[in-house]
């Protein structure tokens, strides 16, 4: 199968899962036997059918991780008809829920069977009929059949889960630290600049161009301590980032403490799930224009390479570098991930 690896195809944004619809019950063959009654009519029942799996959209959801080694999703299997006309209770749907912006795609011809954007669900497996039961196929002709259906079989389908992805980088960083300032640097567009804390609600995207490929940047609602608890603007922002392949952490370099800020800014992703904390990124140390020299070298020495301003342009080559760096490592990773898997 073809795929670009890298933009779109992250390794923990695709799941490939095997749906099963459930099976449709048997129809029953049987007659009525009462006492006083020698040979009763027909009265087998039909089989229940059986249960659907349904991908339901769950908008709190931001990542496919936990489906990320379930390899089969069956839906329950119909009741068999019974006797005295008793048909088969109907097999348990099974839904499961999906981030918004998944696409449901058939694992071997790539067709894109579904784009669930917002809210909304779909059918990704349905049950099988029931089978008839023979109390079904009486007519006047033909007043005692002994025929009965089986129930069809689930529809099978290997489908391909995948998550969209708002950019490729999350710019993320305190409050103030400068994203929407280097956000206009890189790219054309306009956030607002401000020196509150939340100047950004709702993630603000950018493209940077680099020869013939297109970065998507986003630069996302402020991080504050406490945010995986659901603080501040915390939740959604957290979603956001789950939607980005990389991450910039953006520091402020007047900071009292640059290693504390980005030991903070780790934590509280890790602390939101495992994958996040694990997500490939860059540190870049943001307002070099108002540090001293000796500043600078401290921090150079402590291994921080990336220096910038943001609002004066200063270092943003260097930064430009780093990301590329950065995404190309991410397409390599994805493609390990693949190859070791098959
Ligand atoms: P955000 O909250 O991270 O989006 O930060 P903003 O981009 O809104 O910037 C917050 C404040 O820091 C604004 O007053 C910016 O002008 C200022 N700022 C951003 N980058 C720099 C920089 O490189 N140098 C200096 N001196 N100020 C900056
Ligand atoms: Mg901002």
């Amino acid at each position: 199968m073809s795929r670009r690896p890298g933009k779109g195809s992250g390794f923990i944004d695709v799941a490939r899962i095997e749906f099963i619809g459930g099976d449709g019950g048997d129809g029953c063959s049987s007659f009525r036997r009462e006492k006083l009654v020698p040979r009763g009519g027909p009265d087998g029942g039909d089989g229940g059918r059986g249960g659907d799996v349904i991908l339901r959209v769950n908008p709190h959801l931001g990542t496919l991780i936990d489906y990320k080694y379930r390899r089969v999703v069956r839906a329950g299997r119909g009741g068999h008809g019974q006797g005295k006309d008793r048909h088969g209770r109907a097999g348990k749907d099974v839904i499961v829920r999906v981030p918004p912006g998944t696409v449901v795609k058939d694992a071997a011809s790539g067709e894109v069977l579904c784009d669930l954007a917002g809210e909304g669900e779909f059918v990704v497996a349905s049950g099988g009929r029931g089978g008839r039961g023979n109390a079904a196929f009486a007519t006047s002709v033909n007043r005692a059949p002994r025929r009965c259906e089986k129930g069809e079989p689930g529809e099978r389908r290997q489908a391909e889960l995948e998550m969209k992805l708002i950019a490729d980088i999350g710019i993320v960083g305190k409050p103030n630290a400068g994203k929407s300032t280097l956000l206009r640097r890189l790219t054309r567009a306009r956030p607002k600049v401000g020196r509150y804390p939340f100047t950004t609600l709702t993630p603000m995207l950018g493209v940077l161009y680099l020869g013939d490929d297109a970065v998507v940047l986003a630069d996302i609602p402020g991080l504050i301590e406490g945010a995986h608890e659901g603080k501040g603007l915390g939740h959604e922002f957290l979603r956001h980032i789950e939607r980005t392949r990389a991450l910039l952490f953006l520091i402020d370099g007047t900071s009292a403490s640059v290693g504390g800020d980005v030991d903070a800014l780790g934590r509280e992703l890790r602390l939101h799930n495992e994958v996040l904390g694990a997500r490939p990124r860059i540190v870049a140390i943001n307002k070099s224009d108002l540090l001293t020299e000796d500043e600078v070298d401290a921090l150079r020495s402590q291994g921080y390479d990336i220096l910038i301003s943001a609002l004066e342009g200063s270092g943003i080559k260097d930064l430009i570098r780093g990301l590329v760096r950065l995404l190309e490592d991410d397409e390599e990773e994805v493609d390990d991930g693949r190859g070791q898997k098959q």
